[in-house]
């Protein structure tokens, strides 16, 4: 069998492994990317934050996908019957990008793939990893191309950014179950033709649609906006009919869609997506690190997926560069702790959102706009910035706040009596 000699193996074309693939291949190293499906592909993600932009930006990919005309995003809004609360990222707290993008994903992480090959990393598409052997630090990956051909490539460092695959902790039993709660998604994309009665297409809205269900709005630059339901798969069984009469159902059944929704022509049959979150022991071992979804996934509420994807992938990227050039790297410190920062600050936001603790913040009367600045920076995605005390207090912060919320309301009631 034909064995091929490079520096680094990316599992994964999608945005961490891309990312990942530009940064260690600017720093003059063997790169090769085997990806099992062809390209463009559909996958779910279609909400940015600005904090991908950086590492976008590291990567060399801001000028292809700015190219492409996607719809910008400038701020997300959170709806709840006659409620709204707007935050643009023009107003964080944490220097930084205040704008980035709502991409269809087929069309973004094909942008990204053919930019990592333009500059000469090689994408191989329909190629998938069948068996690893680690030799201490140095590996030997078994492909196997859509007609089942095996060939081997022998890396001394793989990078596995595979998503959903989660290549390395099923092949070496790292998976274990996440904590999360399981949820399911229900969505679409539909041809948008009243976008101009909402103050759309520059941010993502999410409705509120009872406790611990809501919808997301994504406007895309052609005309299309994708739309979910998410929520406990128990919702969704109390309604009968096919996936398509389900969600018509409920999009005839929530006031905010009036005159705009209803009727309106599905791109394709609605998908579903179910108990997707997963985590793995550890993030890094002898001779491979994980990056992206297939490190830690929460759930989609606040758009974290793709940065913390691609941020994870710009993080182990500049460690492996220095692993290769023979410094010693911390992994734990340096990229599992690092990591985790980031990820435990969405947690608690996710959590909090679930357990109706920010729907008291979001939909507050006259909200403090630097407490306002501090949590639309979280929601940009600069989770790593420990001078936003919502990021750095984030288990208690958001509790403490909608107590005194809650407190001074009850007293202004009092007062009003
Ligand atoms: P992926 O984009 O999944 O890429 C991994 C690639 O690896 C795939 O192309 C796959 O084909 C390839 N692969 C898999 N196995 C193998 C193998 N054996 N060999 C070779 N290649 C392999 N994120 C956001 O940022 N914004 C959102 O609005 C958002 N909404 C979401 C809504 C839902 C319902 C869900 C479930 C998730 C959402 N996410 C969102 C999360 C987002 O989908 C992921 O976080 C993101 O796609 C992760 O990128 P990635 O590069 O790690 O993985």
């Amino acid at each position: 069998m034909n064995t091929e000699q490079v520096d680094v193996l990316i599992i994964g074309a999608g945005p961490a492994g891309t990312v990942a693939a530009s940064i260690v291949h600017q720093a003059g190293f063997k790169v090769k990317i085997v990806e099992k499906q062809l390209f463009p592909r559909f996958v779910i993600g279609e909400s940015l934050l600005p904090r991908c932009m950086e590492a976008l930006s590291e990567a060399g990919f801001v000028d292809a996908v700015s190219e492409k005309g996607f719809q910008q995003k400038a701020g997300a809004k959170f709806v709840k019957e006659s409620k709204i609360c707007d935050y643009q990222f023009a107003d964080q707290f944490t220097p930084g990008w205040n704008w980035t993008w709502q991409v269809p994903r087929a069309d973004f992480d094909k942008t990204l793939a053919d930019t990592v090959e333009k500059m000469g990393v090689p994408v191989h598409y329909e190629t998938t990893v069948a068996n690893i052997v680690f030799n201490g630090q140095d590996s030997v990956t078994t492909v196997e191309d859509k007609e089942g051909n095996p060939t081997e490539i022998s890396a001394r460092f793989i990078i596995d950014g595979s998503g959903y695959g989660r290549v390395i902790p099923k092949l070496f039993n790292l998976d274990r179950p996440s904590t999360q709660v399981p949820r399911k998604a229900l969505f679409v994309h539909t041809v948008d033709k009243k976008r101009s009665m909402a103050d759309e297409p520059n941010r993502i809205t999410i409705v509120v649609h009872q406790p611990g269900v809501w919808i997301w709005i994504i406007p895309f630059a052609n005309g299309i906006t994708s739309l979910g339901f998410v929520g406990n798969p128990e919702f969704f069984k109390q309604y009968e009919g096919t996936d398509e009469e389900i969600l018509r159902g409920l999009i005839a059944s929530q006031p905010y869609f009036a005159g705009r929704f209803e009727d309106v022509e599905f791109v394709f049959a609605p998908r579903v997506l179910e108990s997707w979150s997963a985590t793995t022991d550890k993030f890094y071992g002898d001779g491979f690190v994980l990056t992206g979804n297939v490190t830690e996934f929460l759930d989609p509420i606040f758009s974290s997926g793709v940065t913390l994807a691609t941020v994870s992938s710009q993080t182990a990227a500049k460690l492996v560069i220095r692993k290769l050039n023979g410094e010693t790297v911390d992994w734990d410190k340096e990229y599992m702790q690092h990591m985790m920062q980031g990820v435990n600050t969405f947690r608690s936001y996710v959590t909090s959102w679930y357990e109706g603790v920010l729907d008291t913040i979001f939909f507050a009367d006259n909200q403090d706009p630097l407490v306002k600045s501090q949590i639309c920076s979280v929601l940009a995605g600069y989770v790593w910035d420990l001078d936003n005390p919502y990021v750095k207090n984030h288990e208690t912060a958001l509790h403490k706040l909608a107590r005194t919320i809650t407190l001074r309301d009850l007293v202004a009631a009092d007062k009003a009596e």
